[in-house]
Parts: C-alpha cells; structure tokens; sequence
C-alpha cells in the first residue's frame, strides 16, 4: 500500500439494490412513530413514486388514481431500520444465504438497509471481489446492501488491505469480523490509513490467547456443563487495548456485538476520554443469557461473542439505553441446517437475526417497560449514521424506507418458516409479540407479510 497516494473522494454509491417499482401508496392512519422527526401520533403517509409526498391528519389524504391504500388503523409506521452488521455469506457459503434470501430475511424484519461483512470465500479484502459483489447486489438485493472490506488480506492478521483502493470501489468500511486484529501494531497501521480514506474501522474483539477452545461464556453454566468457556475478559481487554491506540492515532473505531458489563465499561470510559468510538449490542446479548443453554443444550444458542449473564445482560440494556451502546446490529450469521446439526461443541457459532431483531427487542425489553418504544425504534436506524449513511425519516421529500408493524400480533419463531434460507435461529419455538407487515426500502415495498398481503389487496 502507498502511504503517498492521495485520498480521492469516493465516487462510488454506499449502498446498491436491484431496482424496483417505486410505490404509490396510501398508508391511512397508521401511528407514524419517527423520534427524530418527532412525530408520535396517528397520521395518513402518502407515497409517491417512492418519495414520502404528504403526511396529514388521519382520515384527511385520499389515494391518487393508480395509488393503492393500505389501512394502518392500529398499526405502527416506523422508519426503516437499518443493521450495521449482518453475514451474506455471498461469495463462497450461497449454501448458507444468498444476497436474495439475506435481503428477504432482511425486508421482512423491517430493514430497509444491511451492511454486509466480509468473511466470505473469498474474502473481500481486494477491489475486484467488491466490484463483482455489488454488481450482484445491483441484481439481487431487495434492500439496499452496503460491504465492508477486510483490514487484513485473507483476513490472516498479517499485511493490511489497500484501504485506499477499496473506499472508492465502495467499502463502506474495514473489518476483519470473525476475528479479531490480534496485533496491535497491524491495527495501528490500519488507523492511520482509515484516516486519511475516512472509512470507520469495525473490530470484532478478542483476544484469542483467552478464548482458546471455549464454545461458550465463561461462567457458572459452562462450569456445570463441563464446557470450555471464553471468559468477558477476553472481550474487554481487546477493547481497553484497542480504544487506547484509536486514541493515540485519533483514528475512528466502531466496536462490534458488545457482550459483556467490563466492555460496555470500558467503551463508556473510551467515550469519556474523548477517543472517537462507537459501538453495537444484538438483540440476543440484550435479550438472552447463558441460562438458556442450561434449558437446552441447543447448538442455534451457540454464537461468538456467547451469551453471557443476567448481569452482563442488564449491563448490554443499560449501555444501550444511556447511549454508551450507540446502535443495535443483529450479527445475522446464518448456517445451514446440517452444520448446526452436530453436539454443542462442534457446532459452528452464530444465529440468524434479522427477521425476529424488533420482535425480541419489542418483546423482551418494551412490553415490560424496560426501554422505550421511541428509543429502540432510534436505536434500530442509528447504525446508518455512524457508517455515513442517511438516516432513514418519515418527512414530507424523503425517499420512503419505512415499515409497517402490527405490535399486538404474536408468533411463534420458525413455525412458518424462515425468509433466511438458514434456519439458526436463537428466538426459534419463542412466541414473541410484534410482526412486520409491510417494509418499503428506497422507495419501493419490498416486503409484504402473507396474511396482510391478502387483506391490503
Ligand atoms: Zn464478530
Ligand atoms: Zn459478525
């Protein structure tokens, strides 16, 4: 990599999709819930040609000719939600998902906008791979799809990507994910280079020398299962380590999938120091602990970071609730079915995530009175910001990226099947309350539930 080469601004679009028929479309009084446009109360929202065109009193717009209405009496429309952290597992794993069935999984979680990583085969880590990945994108991605690059080649841990390079053929960022950047000096480089081409820096933290052959956290559980365990520790002291060169380099990082209460401390401390970092918590680490896979010992528990403790847990819920915890990502890390089928030890980590992110948080953390509707809602979208995307907002000239949700619906995770072609799903057998019906990203609906389909027609 030259360090001499002069950083040219990027020409290339952040995210790519298929194109679709822009929308018109009627949404009658639907409670349009936007924090930051600060609208809470019942509205009618019209689309046109994919654009939000009016938004008025309940009752008050009537559908254009050509124009399909669809009641939202007792239904929310919130802004588009978008994850900052997701596996496509294209190219290479199309066993596991494909950028079809990731992004269908995506837009019937109510995702307008995914960002995919790059721990695919191969790796994402040169400007060919990217380019022939987004020209796929343009032709199969239902929602909007952005990718990171990889730091490191082969994602080895040994010699940096040409960052440069691979922010104007469009990464969005740099992340070995799946691993961490074990050697501080390689992280370092990889600073001063993400900021001359201005691209965040995502790090998957661990310390290897710690985790070891742990399957899951470290902890009474593990103990009692005679499990090896990955202890917080491991986490932490990545992130101590990391946010101490970020800030010696003033470069910007982005720590993903938070797991334990050291490292929701040691962000918060980071933060206070001044150090320019951002972070993300899944849906599973805010919603569940260890204490399931004593319940059963079932291998879709099994992810990387593992689910930790109730203390842990409330720690994750807190950081999000006072901003420590800047968004929540889902880590969507499908498998196939086969590859989950084998003792808990082998089994390979991750859980599917996207279709059941809003419900389990919804379920979980706001029916209880735990947190805010408005504030996951705000917290849902806020990846876009920190990746330099445009926030998705229910106002009058925005492109409409939105979702139509039923709160008081329950389901059953996985009784009817997944929009992921994986089915590793933590949530699966839970009843959750809280469906998506309709999702409409850049402009077009992307997404309609079954049931609702049939009654909107
Ligand atoms: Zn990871
Ligand atoms: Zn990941």
């Amino acid at each position: 990599m030259n360090a001499a080469r002069p950083y040219a601004p990027r020409a290339a679009e952040p995210l790519v999709h298929r194109e679709q028929r822009p929308a018109d479309l009627l949404i009658r009084a639907a409670h349009v819930l936007d924090p930051r446009a600060g609208i809470d109360a019942p509205h009618d929202v019209l689309v046109r040609a994919g654009a939000i065109a009016e938004i008025g009193a309940p009752g008050s717009l009537e559908a254009p000719e050509g124009a399909e209405a669809i009641d939202g009496e007792g239904r929310h429309l919130l802004p588009g939600f978008v994850d900052p952290h997701v596996h496509l597992r294209v190219p290479g794993q199309e066993h596991k998902e494909d950028l079809d069935s990731g992004t269908r999984a995506a837009a019937a979680g109510g995702f307008v906008a995914v960002v995919a990583m790059p721990n695919t085969d191969p790796v994402v880590d040169d400007a060919t791979v990217l380019r022939s990945l987004r020209e796929a994108a343009r032709r199969e991605a239902r929602v909007p799809v952005g990718f990171f690059a990889s730091v490191t080649r082969g994602l080895e841990g040994a010699a940096l990507t040409e960052m440069a390079e691979l922010s104007e053929s469009g990464a969005l960022g740099f992340t070995d994910d799946g691993r961490p950047v074990h050697r501080a000096a390689i992280l370092r480089k990889a600073l001063q280079y993400q900021r001359l081409c201005g691209r965040v820096l995502a790090l998957h933290e661990e310390d290897p020398s710690l985790s070891g052959a742990g399957v899951m956290h470290e902890g009474e559980v593990s103990a009692r299962l005679g499990l090896a365990g990955i202890p917080s520790i491991s986490e932490s002291t990545m992130i101590a380590r990391d946010a101490a060169i970020a800030g010696f380099e003033q470069g910007r990082i982005h720590i993903q999938h938070l797991s334990a209460r050291e490292s929701v401390a040691a962000v918060a401390e980071a933060k206070a120091r001044g150090v320019r970092i951002t972070a993300e918590a899944s849906p599973h680490h805010l919603t569940l602990t260890h204490e399931a896979i004593l319940e059963r010992l079932d291998t879709r528990l099994k992810m990387n970071p593992p689910l930790r403790s109730e203390d842990d847990r409330r720690a994750l819920v807190d950081g999000l609730r006072d901003g420590t915890i800047d968004c929540i990502a889902t880590d969507h890390a499908p498998h196939a079915r086969e590859e989950k089928e084998v003792p808990f030890e082998q089994a390979p980590m991750g859980t599917t995530g996207l279709e059941t992110a809003f419900a389990a948080v919804y379920t979980e953390l706001v029916l209880p009175g735990v947190l805010p509707l408005a504030l996951v809602v705000e917290r849902l979208s806020a990846g876009a910001a920190l990746l330099g995307l445009a926030t998705p907002r229910i106002a009058v000239g925005e492109p409409a990226a939105a979702c139509l949700i039923d709160l008081a619906a329950e389901w059953e995770v996985g009784e009817a099947g997944y929009e992921s072609r994986a089915e590793n799903c933590c949530f699966a057998g839970r009843t959750l309350r809280a469906r998506v019906l309709a999702t409409i990203a850049a402009g077009a609906v992307v997404y309609r539930e079954r049931a609702f389909a049939l009654s909107a027609a």
